[in-house]
């Protein structure tokens, strides 16, 4: 998925995908009509002019928030939005856009062509939530203690490659994409090549169902989780602005959990590098050719370097492709110099392989000793086929022991099923709006909502072909919704929003030793509550943190 040039209702894992939207079934009563299309477009170089026009916006919205009131009550705002004075909210505001460029909460400005590809030049600070939104301590504590578990668990999986080859069989020869990650697989499983060395560099997503209270996962990325480096920042910028206005906002910052993220990917980052154990190595991301998430990436090895003296080189799969070299040995040199640690933030989409060359690089790694992060068998593991194959019953017993620890991870599944299941594609089709289909992609805009569900499942039942096989169905989550501030290049909106919450967490073991097996950090998203039943939801998400209540 192109990340700086694409449109931004598409996203990767990687890029802006706080941009990306979810559609909201017609529940609610209000109307968002004011989302996607920019609000106020030509006031942009001048920050007075905007910051009163977002405050002009802010009470137009607010208008139209009355009619919404039920809905937002559930939601629990942490301050009455209504009742803060406007001038406030503007000092505030304005407080967050000196601090996030001071403080490089940053991304590439899609408005500057050049600032996919070179740092200086055309950023604007990054989409972010003005005050952090309210989340219960309960479910924040019940999921960093699910983080070590997942860790153990996708590592399991991913030394079974006879489960990753059978459960996405299927979808291998309908899905092109997903055959080819196979075809690589088997590669490396003929050659009895051993990862004796893993790194995993993980992110949980989960939103809270209103109705049942459930923390429900939504899909465990293992390639490419993006944002430990902004969200980290979104956090010291929350407590910043809670720490100079909470007496007015009646807020403590205390109720801000810290985010460590960025740090403890650089540890394990560099702690894989020790073991690797060449001095002179580099580690090298795997990046896109265009990316304007690239400050969120310059945060990780800003950090390894300085902590722990780690340098990196940062190529894409291209680049890789022309400059690679494997030694007999297994080292994997790029550009002449020793590679130990790959870590991919590219790779994880169809349109990051626009030619063989890509595909031939992703084997050659592959191959070579270097640390991958992920490996071919974890990326397979994050699918969410593996997603689905885990949810059925008597599957996680075939890779955890402890009947508590399985417990835990089945109370946080959704309900999750492939499309042979026919009694629930029969449910799917007479209520769409209760589950989203999945196709085994990355980097959001994929799924389909709705009614495209009912449309898709109909056609795919009266084609004869396999092609069913390509998704999973999963249940709908229904986020409560609630009015929270966002802002976008320096608009204040207000909106009605539901938030996603992202668990960081990091693996690293050497054999039998686990070396780091942690939960590190999270990434709060709060997107706007879609009205637009067609999936085709217009809208914007922003960065942000957690207010434990
Ligand atoms: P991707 O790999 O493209 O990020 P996800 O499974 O994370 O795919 O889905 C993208 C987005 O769609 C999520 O961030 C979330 O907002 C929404 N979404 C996904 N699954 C569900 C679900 N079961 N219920 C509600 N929203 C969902
Ligand atoms: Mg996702």
């Amino acid at each position: 998925m192109g990340v700086g040039h694409s449109s931004l209702s598409s996203c990767s894992v990687d890029s802006l995908c706080i941009i990306a939207f979810t559609a909201q079934p017609k529940t609610s009563s209000f109307s968002n009509s004011n989302r996607q299309k920019p609000l106020f477009p030509t006031k942009k170089h001048s920050p007075f002019a905007v910051l009163k026009i977002g405050t002009l916006n802010c009470a137009r919205v607010a208008g139209e928030m009355e009619i919404g009131k039920g809905i937002a009550a559930a939601g629990k705002p942490i301050v009455d939005l209504h009742g803060i004075d406007d001038g406030l909210i503007q000092k505030i505001v304005y407080d967050a856009l000196v601090w996030s460029s001071l403080h490089g909460l940053v991304v590439g400005d899609r408005n500057d062509q050049r600032s996919g590809k070179l740092p200086g030049v055309g950023m604007v600070h990054a989409p972010i939530a003005l005050l952090p939104t309210s989340f219960p301590e309960s479910h924040w504590k019940q999921a960093c203690e699910l983080a070590p578990i997942f860790n153990e668990l996708i590592d399991r999986v991913s030394l079974d490659g006879k489960f990753l080859q059978d459960s996405l069989a299927r979808t291998k020869k309908v899905d092109a994409f997903t055959s080819r990650l196979l075809d690589i697989h088997s590669k490396i499983l003929e050659m009895n090549k051993k990862e004796e060395i893993r790194l995993g560099l993980h992110r949980s997503d989960y939103m809270l169902d209103e109705k049942t209270k459930l923390l429900l996962q939504i899909e465990f990325n293992t390639i490419s989780s993006s944002f430990a480096g902004l969200g980290c920042l979104v956090t010291d910028l929350h407590r910043t602005l809670l720490n100079d206005y909470g007496e007015d906002l009646g807020l403590d910052s205390k109720r801000i959990p810290g985010n460590t993220a960025t740090g403890q990917f650089a540890e394990a980052l560099a702690k894989a590098w020790t073991e690797y154990n060449n001095p002179r190595a580099v580690a090298m991301i795997v990046v896109q050719t265009e990316e304007r998430n690239m400050y969120d990436q310059h945060w990780l090895c800003t950090v390894l370097k300085e902590r722990y003296n780690v340098r990196t080189i940062r190529k894409t799969l291209a680049e890789i492709d022309s400059e690679g070299q494997l030694l007999p040995d297994g080292t994997f040199l790029v550009g002449g110099q020793a590679v130990a640690v790959v870590y991919f933030r590219a790779g994880y989409a169809p349109t990051d392989y626009p030619s063989e060359s890509e595909w031939r690089a992703r084997l050659l790694m592959e191959r070579s000793s270097a640390i991958k992060c992920p490996s071919i068998s974890y990326h397979l593991a994050g699918t969410k086929k593996i997603q689905q194959e885990l949810a059925k019953p008597n599957v996680l017993e075939k890779f955890l022991e402890s009947k508590e620890d399985i417990a835990k991870l089945r109370k946080c599944f959704a309900g999750l099923w492939s499309l042979v299941d026919s009694d629930i594609t029969k449910k799917a089709i007479e209520k769409p709006e209760l589950f989203v289909m999945k196709p085994q992609r990355e980097g959001g805009g994929n799924n389909i909502y709705g009614d495209d569900v009912k449309e898709t499942l109909l056609r795919l039942q009266k084609e004869v072909s396999e092609e069913d096989a390509a998704y999973i169905l999963m249940q709908r989550i229904f986020p409560a919704v609630s009015p929270t501030f966002l802002i976008r290049d320096s608009i204040c909106h207000k909106e009605h929003a539901i938030s996603e919450l992202g668990v960081y967490s990091a693996y690293l073991r050497n054999k039998e030793s686990v070396i780091m097996n942690d939960q590190c950090g999270y990434l709060m998203r709060t997107k706007v509550s879609s009205s637009n039943e067609g999936g085709v939801a217009a809208g914007f998400a922003v960065l942000d943190s957690i207010y434990l209540t």
